[in-house]
């Protein structure tokens, strides 16, 4: 990509608005634009990223057996009655039509259960249709009291929800193993250590766990037990005492990224989806359900990562791999050759901009490696990690075998 065509350019004020980090960097640096409270456009650059934290999400979903779909946006407003939701979801978005017989029909998703159920319970009928594990990436609607954390709280976000049906409790928790696991290799993947702390599941489920990042930015706090390394959730802490252990708690904050429910049986019962068993008996279906905020990982990633000057990208969320820094008219060769070898690259194209100013945008923009092409270095190429100080004289060869 060449950066004299790229839209938008980084901005020098912090655009209103910006109270955190997060939402200052990305916004300077050309990744989101905030529309209003919570509500977000991804620029093509933000678009990126999102899709690449997409890809490695689906990745490990798919690995375990997910089936990716996409439900919709719009629900109707009576499946939300049926659940008790419809009066009970207070940052649910209830939406109207212009016409009178329109009133009260419609809600937009905050989550997908009022959808799913009542889709399979049209679907399954024997333990032969099942285990299923089915997923999306789509976007939530939440009428968030406290918008301002950028990305990390929307009011529009977007997040990976994944639901497992199955025959037995037995069945479903093997299965809920299998998604914990995924889930560690998933902020792996991604650069964000993430630990697990328990929560109250609220009524559904005796059991479930978040996964947290810990930053000092963070609106939860965790207490991590000082000799074992467990994470706790603020709620089940009593004293300041390791419940294990008995250990000192160490108190941090943190960014809830993902979240990992077992719903036992309440939805599937409010929809009857139900199986026949083999002794020809029928049964309720067993269900798990499992989020990730695809978007908060986004701004979660930024909140770990940044420095004085910007955002510092892990290699594998990076929107480009390399920028190009071109100085004195120089680097379209050096540009065409990382093309042709598949490099994700951006070229600092323009002129009559000082190499100063050009500085500052690879910084501010945090591509992991940056490299400087003018008349003086020629056939030696300086490279630079972002995230660290020193540059390197490099030849071509070289370079490909960093970045590849
Ligand atoms: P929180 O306590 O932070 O409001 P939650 O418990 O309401 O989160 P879930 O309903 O379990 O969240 O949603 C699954 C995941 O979606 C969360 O773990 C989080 O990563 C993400 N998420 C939830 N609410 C938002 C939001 N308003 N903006 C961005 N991401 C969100
Ligand atoms: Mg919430």
């Amino acid at each position: 990509m060449l950066y004299s065509k790229l839209f938008p350019k980084t901005l020098k004020q912090i655009p209103s608005g910006a109270e955190s980090v997060n939402h200052e960097l990305l916004a300077r640096a050309g990744f989101i634009h905030q529309e209003m409270a919570g509500v977000y456009t991804y620029l093509p650059l933000g678009w990126k990223v999102l899709d690449k934290i997409s890809d490695i999400v689906r990745d490990e979903m798919n690995a375990i057996g997910g089936q990716e779909m996409l439900m919709p946006a719009l629900h109707p407003a009576s499946n939300w009655a049926k659940t008790g939701r419809l009066k009970t979801f207070d940052a649910l978005f209830k939406v109207e039509g212009a016409a009178e017989t329109d009133k009260g029909k419609t809600v937009l998703g905050p989550t997908h259960e009022e959808i799913i159920y009542p889709l399979l319970a049209e679907y399954i009928k024997s333990y032969k249709d099942l285990p299923l594990y089915l997923y999306q990436i789509q976007v939530k609607f939440r009428n968030e009291p406290r918008a301002k954390a950028g990305l990390l709280r929307g009011r529009e976000f977007l997040m990976k929800d994944l639901y497992s049906f199955h025959t037995s409790d037995e069945d479903r928790n093997e299965y809920y193993e299998k998604v914990r696991d995924a889930y560690f290799k998933i902020f792996k993947r991604i650069g964000i250590p993430a630990v697990k702390t328990k929560a109250s599941g609220g009524t559904f489920s005796d059991l479930s766990e978040e996964f947290q990042t810990l930053t000092p930015s963070g609106e939860d706090t965790v207490f991590i037990c000082s000799k074992e390394g467990t994470a706790f959730n603020k709620e089940i802490i009593e004293g300041a005492k390791c419940p294990d252990c008995g250990s000192e708690l160490k108190e941090e904050k943190a960014i809830e990224v993902g979240n990992i429910f077992p719903l036992k049986r309440a939805y599937a019962e409010v929809f009857n989806l139900s199986f026949t068993d083999e002794k020809g008996e029928k049964k309720i279906v067993s269900a798990g359900c499992y989020g990730l905020g695809i978007s908060r990982v986004m701004g979660a990633v930024v909140e770990v990562f940044h420095d004085e000057k910007g955002i510092v990208w892990p290699v594998t969320v990076a929107p480009y791999q390399v920028h190009i820094v071109g100085l004195d008219g120089e680097g379209e060769k050096i540009y065409k050759l990382l093309l042709a070898e598949r490099v994700e690259v951006l070229f600092d194209d323009r002129i009559g901009v000082s190499a100063g100013a050009k500085f500052a945008d690879a910084d501010l923009l945090g591509i992991p490696y940056r490299v400087v092409v003018s008349r003086k270095t020629r056939d030696k190429l300086e490279i630079k990690k972002r995230s660290e100080k020193e540059t390197k004289f490099v030849t071509l060869e070289q370079l490909l075998e960093v970045v590849k």
